[in-house]
């Protein structure tokens, strides 16, 4: 509960349209995309960086939790408010405030939507690569708190490698300024890599440098399906053991290409063990030569099937398929896990034949898409309302975490940990690993009131 005193210094700080107090303007900030909720006590929209800075002073003083919020659209629960105390929406905080061509970097507040950047900088045939799924409506806040991956991440790598500096509100009051504009920086220790994937829990980003590149002149597109996930995987390998490193490789398991055929009937082989969508971009006359190059590669590696896409609208009929997949899950089973565990890209068939294994012994559907080339797997657990069906998916998920990890896996690739995966952080990290993580989260907070309760058990 917020106590009085700070509720009038806050009242005092902040226009009455910038905190919200009525139950039913506070339920709307209360769940994030897993659907796990608690309402908060209040919702504040400070306009700038000092009124962050004194929210957190006075939240530091009365000891209420703050919870940073970016669009909400987090699969860990990072921005549920589990402990109650203040959401802090960063929604004023949405300007593109430079975009300078000269040094390809761009200065965003947190709370531009990450899809509204991609296009702002193409205009100026710059280019911004992470793409998370989510990007017509997650923040480059909720990206940097999220390390946020893509499907461009097997090319151009994930949030961590584009952001090269932050404007951050500690949780006392402070106000960091971490990296620069430029290149080569090594004046003192390097602490933005620190703030990234750090889930909100260290500090409220208020400001991002970006790295920007320039935008590849053109890209091709090629889909195949293999009779096996061994053949996909083995092409992969031998994609990039040919020096091609496409911008994005995506794979789909059998389940997922039969759901996708049941609901687009876009004449997608049910036999097959696996498809994969891979997308090469760069200079417009080096494209065939590569687009071809990985056709003979499948090959060599006994596809069924590949068709090639040069212009945007028949790419974007193969990219339909990938692009369904969710929606297509939907039809098969009311409720749905969405793990997003990763291993080395060469284990992902050993790790689908896991899935197979564990989804008998459970009795419950799984169904794997997700990125080939970076070994991220999206795991769906698929199920209904029947009576044990909740304990079933939980076991079914331990299994899935305990097979990517004896692949040499992790339990999240790109969603985090926040509450959806705190209880099983100790099977990845060991003792003194997660110990040290303790000790600089108590450094940061000694209070411990910036979005307690997530990341550790
Ligand atoms: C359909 C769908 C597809 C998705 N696809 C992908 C995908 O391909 N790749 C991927 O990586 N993720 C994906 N996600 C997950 C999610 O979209 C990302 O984690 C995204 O980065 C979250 O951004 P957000 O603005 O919604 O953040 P929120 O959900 O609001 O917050 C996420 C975390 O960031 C913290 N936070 C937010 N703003 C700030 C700030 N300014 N300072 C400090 N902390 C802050 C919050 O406290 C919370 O811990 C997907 C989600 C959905 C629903």
């Amino acid at each position: 509960m917020i106590n009085a005193a700070a509720l009038n210094r806050l009242k005092t700080l902040l226009a009455p349209e910038d905190i919200l107090l009525a139950p039913e303007d506070r339920a709307c900030y209360a769940f994030d995309a897993t659907g796990r909720n608690r309402v908060p006590d209040a919702v504040v929209f400070p306009r700038n960086t000092e009124a962050v800075s004194e929210i957190m002073r006075i939240a530091d003083g009365h000891r209420i939790p703050v919870v940073p919020r970016g669009a909400g659209s987090g699969l860990s629960g990072g921005s549920v408010p589990q402990s109650g105390g203040l959401v802090m929406g960063m929604n004023r905080f949405d300007q593109i405030l430079e975009i300078d061509a000269d040094n390809l970097v761009a200065v965003v507040e947190p709370c531009v939507v990450t899809a509204e950047l991609h296009k702002a900088v193409e205009r100026l045939g710059l280019f911004y690569p992470p793409d998370p799924a989510s990007m017509g409506h997650a923040t480059i806040g909720g990206n940097i708190a999220e390390n946020a991956g893509g499907m461009r991440a097997v090319k151009y790598g994930v949030t961590k490698e584009y952001v090269m500096g932050l404007e951050v509100a500690l949780p006392n009051g402070d106000i960091v300024h971490a990296g620069s504009k430029c290149v080569k920086d090594v004046v003192g220790y390097n602490l933005t890599p620190l703030f990234i994937g750090s889930e909100g829990t260290l500090g409220i980003v208020t400001r991002a440098i970006l790295k920007l590149l320039p935008l590849p002149e053109a890209k091709m597109t090629l889909m195949a399906t293999f009779p096996t996930m061994g053949d996909a995987a083995r092409t992969v390998s031998a994609v990039i053991r040919n020096r091609i490193i496409p911008a994005t490789m995506e794979f789909l398991d059998r389940h997922a290409i039969g759901a996708v055929e049941a609901y687009l009937k876009m004449g997608l082989p049910t036999q097959a063990g696996a498809l994969l969508l891979i997308e090469v971009d760069g200079e417009k006359d080096q494209l065939d030569r590569q687009i071809e190059r990985v056709r003979a590669v499948c090959e060599e590696n006994n596809v069924m099937d590949a068709r090639i896409a040069r212009e945007k609208a028949a790419q974007d009929e193969l990219w339909k398929a990938r692009r369904s997949v969710s929606a297509s899950m939907v039809r098969l089973k009311p409720r749905r896990i969405n793990e997003d565990i990763s291993v080395p890209r060469s284990r992902i068939p050993e790790m689908i034949a896991q899935t197979e294994i564990i989804s008998e012994k459970h009795g419950v559907l799984i169904v794997n898409f997700g990125h080939a080339g970076d070994g991220n797997i999206h795991v769906n657990l698929l199920f209904g309302d029947k009576p044990g069906d909740d304990e079933r998916v939980r076991g079914a998920v331990k299994d899935v975490f305990e097979a990517a990890i004896g692949l040499g896996g992790r339990i999240s690739g790109e969603h985090g940990i926040g509450l959806a995966k705190r209880d099983y952080i100790g099977w990845n990290l060991d003792a003194a690993t997660l110990g040290m993580m303790r000790r600089v989260k108590r450094m940061f907070d000694p209070n411990n009131i910036l979005n307690p309760g997530k990341i550790f058990p």
